[in-house]
């Protein structure tokens, strides 16, 4: 079996996961790493907004986290034992203001061909729509071919996440390369406003409301 079957394998057994390979010589692994797998794990239920309920959402959001990260492991031992170097992106943000990533995923998504940035600046995927977690496993093997980039936005005339915002945060611009998360979003408000969740709850509240009304993907939702 090849190793790109064998990495399908991991990944997308299920039917719960879309994966591809990145070029990531954008980005500041490049002289370590050839590439990225790039994985958009489906949620592991599909709230709608009408039965919206925060707790449950957060909840989704963790048991999709341990799947991905399960399939992230797994496919570490792989590499591992065809000895290829490889190396795990941390997923946390390097600092509370910039709130920035090492290696953003989202943009490695991109680069993978697996979706674009919806107004709502996240990543939106054909098949599952926004309603995904990604991560990401770079490595130094320049056999597995790896994607095109989407270059356009699929949202269209579509305002669905502007207006479902409680906050007004996100700007409602149509994505294309190039532009940043400062052209289409808030992100410091958006934060803030769900900081204000940490007195009670210890946490951030999830939110979502943005992800969760979107129309992509809602036809896959159980
Ligand atoms: S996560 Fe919440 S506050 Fe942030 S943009 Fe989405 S709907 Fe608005
Ligand atoms: S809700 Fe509409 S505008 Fe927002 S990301 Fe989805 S398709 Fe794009």
């Amino acid at each position: 079996m090849s190793i790109r079957a064998k990495i399908s394998e991991i990944v997308s057994c299920k039917a719960d996961a879309v994966w591809s390979v990145a070029d990531i010589a954008y980005s500041d692994y490049k002289n370590d790493f050839s590439c990225a797998i790039v994985i958009a794990q489906r949620y592991s239920y599909f709230l709608t907004e009408a039965e919206y309920d925060e707790e449950k959402y957060n909840t989704i959001l963790l048991e999709t986290t341990r799947n991905l990260n399960k399939k992230i492991g797994s496919l570490k031992i792989l590499l591992d034992s065809y000895q290829i170097k490889n190396y795990v992106p941390a997923a946390v943000q390097n600092d509370e203001i910039n709130l920035r990533v090492p290696f953003s995923f989202k943009e490695a998504a991109v680069h993978a061909g697996l979706g674009w940035i919806g107004k709502s600046d996240v990543l939106v995927t054909k098949k599952f729509g926004p309603r995904v977690r990604l991560g990401a496993i770079l490595l130094d093997y320049p056999f597995l071919t790896c994607a095109k980039p989407i270059k356009k936005s699929f949202c269209g005339d579509c305002q669905v996440c502007i207006k479902a915002c409680p906050d007004q945060a996100l700007y409602g611009i149509d994505w294309k390369p190039g532009l940043t998360r400062e052209d289409l979003i808030d992100y410091k408000l958006c934060n803030l406003k769900r900081s204000g969740f940490f007195m009670e709850y210890g946490r951030k509240s999830a939110c979502g409301h943005c992800i969760l009304v979107c129309p992509w993907g809602l036809s896959k939702s159980k």
